[in-house]
């Protein structure tokens, strides 16, 4: 107990002339962390709706639990903004291999990427080529890979510590590669998942084909079923064989969510802060981004609870469509223009919901500045890092218009195990860490609404 005095007293000097905000925020903690809805909300979310893929039913019924939470939240105002989706069904899918001399057939764990065409359900086979990488790839002569199914094994480097890094390095072969075989005659593709993971789970994600070529179909294996093609390519040749039915079913109308607490002096500045509601279609999408989506809402419950009218209005939006089309976030980037509305700030938070360890900062040097001086009253919650510099895919619209960016910047370390593949459950989220990364939320989006973000003279 004691203890527990002397840390709160020493943030409170530490922190000099924020020492009120010092204080508001611990109380903002302790509401969140003692009566915090936010990872019940999840629980409903993962296991009455579980995942929901854009345009498909659940989506909807999460659109409807969406407008609910952020009622019962005590948001003033909640509405939803049209959004036209693409509706990509996969279906049933299965891979197999036949090896050298045995012809042993081997089936492995698969997931097609997302947005990929398939095969009909029919059984396309062709013969195995495996590259490295895409510099391997692109010395292939054309005619080598015509005909064939391009095995791309590349591994998501385990020597970047920023998983995030990782990622951007590795995605590339989850986004591009199908369209380089494609281009080169191919008539299928694999991937070596873009996974940290030392198991066998599939990774699915994004991909879209350029106009320029014929698609082809494209599908992620497991790192341990990758190890074994692996081996067996070093051998001797290989068959792959790729059923699926994947397809597009047009176009669906589905929504954001939004919902907002008027400010009391600046009404008309907003401070954002949001997820996606939308996931894969599979697993439970609770990291990827029900946890995001539940902290937003539990923003708007906190400063409802505690009786706090912010200065400006603060928004919650869960944005539907980020992971296959981002369709949401255009959207609203479009809505916000032709409304000229004025966001001050949009927060994201779409990287797991693990310990947050910092808050990236895309904007101007100023309003950097300004939000780096609130760092001492984040670190007793264990938020020290503001040095990364990306905002978020939703919001990547309004920072297009220059609306500062900010994202939840969470422990990176075993978000990538998880991502988009069927372990992403409600199981794999800590209510304590979940709660911490709305904490730190809540008092971003308080101290920028309580003081403003002056860009260069002007005080919005
Ligand atoms: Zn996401």
């Amino acid at each position: 107990m004691k203890k527990l005095l002397l840390c709160s007293l020493l943030s409170i000097s530490a922190t000099g002339s924020f020492a009120n905000d010092s204080l508001t925020l611990k109380t903002m903690s302790d509401e969140i962390m003692l009566r915090g809805a936010c990872y019940n909300n999840l629980r409903v979310l993962c296991k009455q709706i579980g995942h929901r893929l854009s345009g498909t039913p659940a989506a909807a019924k999460a659109v409807e639990w969406g407008q609910n939470a952020l009622t019962v939240a005590g948001a003033d105002k909640v509405w939803l903004q049209p959004v036209d989706v693409p509706y990509w069904i996969r279906g049933k899918e299965s891979l197999k291999f036949q090896f050298g001399k045995d012809k042993k057939i081997v089936e492995v764990p698969v997931l097609s990427i997302g947005n990929t065409v398939g095969t009909d359900g029919k059984i396309l086979s062709a013969p195995l080529i495996m590259v490295n990488s895409i510099d391997e790839f692109n010395a292939l002569p054309a005619e080598k890979v015509k005909g064939s199914i391009v095995f791309f094994n590349y591994r998501f480097r385990q020597d970047i510590i920023n998983t995030f890094d990782g990622y951007g390095d590795c995605g590339k072969y989850r986004w591009t590669a199908p369209n380089m075989a494609a281009a080169k005659g191919a008539v299928g593709t694999i991937i070596r998942s873009v996974s940290t993971g030392l198991d066998d789970a599939p990774h699915t994600g994004s991909m879209r084909y350029a106009d320029t070529v014929k698609p082809i179909p494209a599908m992620a294996i497991g790192n341990t079923s990758a190890d074994m093609l692996e081996k067996k390519m070093k051998e001797g040749n290989a068959t792959a064989f790729m059923q699926s039915e994947c397809r597009m079913e047009g176009t669906v109308r589905s929504y954001n969510v939004i919902g907002e607490i008027t400010g009391s002096e600046y009404p008309e500045s907003i401070v954002l802060v949001g997820g996606h509601l939308d996931s894969w279609d599979v697993g439970e999408g609770a990291h990827d981004d029900g946890a995001g989506c539940v902290q937003s809402i539990e923003v708007i419950r906190a400063l409802k609870a505690l009786g706090i009218r912010p200065k400006r209005t603060v928004r919650a939006v869960l944005f539907m469509n980020e992971e296959n089309g981002l369709k949401g976030g255009l959207a609203y980037g479009d809505s916000a223009k032709a409304r000229n509305e004025r966001h001050i700030l949009a927060i994201e938070t779409d990287a797991g919901g693990f310990s947050p360890r910092g808050i990236s900062l895309d904007m101007g040097e100023s309003e950097r500045e300004q939000i780096k001086a609130y760092r001492n009253l984040f670190l007793p919650y264990g938020v020290y890092d503001f040095t990364q510099e990306h905002g978020g895919a939703d919001i990547s619209p309004l920072r297009k218009q220059g609306v500062p960016a900010a994202g939840l910047v969470p422990d990176p370390q075993r978000y990538f195990d998880l991502h988009h593949t069927p372990n992403d459950v409600f199981e794999a989220v800590n209510h304590r860490e979940l709660k911490l990364g709305a904490v730190t939320l809540t008092a971003l989006v308080y101290l920028v609404s309580e003081h403003g973000l002056k860009s260069g003279n002007v005080q919005p």
